[in-house]
């Protein structure tokens, strides 16, 4: 029998895929793609992808809209950013699928847990858009739902500006330092919010581990899926 791969679920921030501004960057998501696909050949890859470049459900509820309509919206963002993702990918050399959470057949196939892992096995990198298809949510807890469905080893949450898990906010406050481990208690005591809550809660309930890293310099995403010991190690 073939030797069972690493497996990883890699969360993608959709403000990375914009660069910072509204829509998707080519240069940054097409420089993300060549650094998932250098890595496929060992490691199988599955993608959780934001939408912060988009839309966010709580930002546009604040300035009136109904929330559950405003996260639809941002879920429909994180399909946008795995169609790209996807696109660079396929340019770099992988094998590619992306699957939504809400039913959309001509462009995705939809969430089906044990077919994703299917494709895994086959090397495809499998790219889950729409979040969880459900309101209230963010990407960050379907990364978590995701890994733990598909029986990941661990969750890399990349992240751009910051290099991993610190005691505060570094941009906020010069006094923080980076953390190397933290278990999920202590970060969820001392309100750290580079992951939502739920996210830290569903991860150690379950006993998952995630890697916080950043995504500079170049090669990082490739070390992290291949298992760099970078950035914080957040455990049960
Ligand atoms: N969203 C949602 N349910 C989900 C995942 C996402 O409602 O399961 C919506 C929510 O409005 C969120 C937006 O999609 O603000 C974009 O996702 P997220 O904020 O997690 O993206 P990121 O910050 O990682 O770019």
């Amino acid at each position: 029998m073939p030797e069972k791969k690493r497996r990883v679920l890699l969360k993608l921030s959709g403000e990375a895929f914009g660069g910072g501004q509204l829509g998707v960057n080519p240069d940054v998501v097409g420089s993300i793609a060549r650094e998932i696909a250098e890595a496929t050949a060992e490691v199988e890859v599955a993608v959780v992808v934001g939408g912060g470049n988009f839309f966010r459900g709580a930002e546009l509820s604040q300035r009136g809209m109904d929330r559950g309509r405003a996260d639809y919206m941002g879920m429909l963002g994180t399909v946008m950013n795995a169609l790209a993702l996807q696109d660079f990918l396929e340019q770099a050399g992988a094998a590619t699928r992306v699957q939504s959470a809400i039913a959309m057949t001509q462009v995705a196939e939809p969430y089906i847990p044990l077919r994703a892992e299917r494709h895994l096995e086959k090397g495809r990198v499998v790219i889950f858009g729409a979040g969880a298809g459900l309101p209230y949510f963010s990407t960050d807890t379907v990364s978590a739902q995701r890994a733990l469905e598909i029986g990941a080893v661990e969750v890399l949450v990349a992240k751009n500006g910051v290099d991993g898990v610190y005691t505060a906010d570094p941009r906020v406050d010069p006094t923080a330092t980076k953390i190397d481990t933290i278990s999920y208690q202590e970060a969820l005591q001392r309100g750290l919010k580079v992951v939502d809550s739920t996210a830290f809660s569903l991860c150690m309930d379950n006993g998952m581990p995630m890697r916080v890293f950043g995504m500079e310099p170049a090669g990082n995403v490739t070390a992290a899926i291949r298992g760099a010991a970078i950035g914080t190690l957040v455990t049960s």
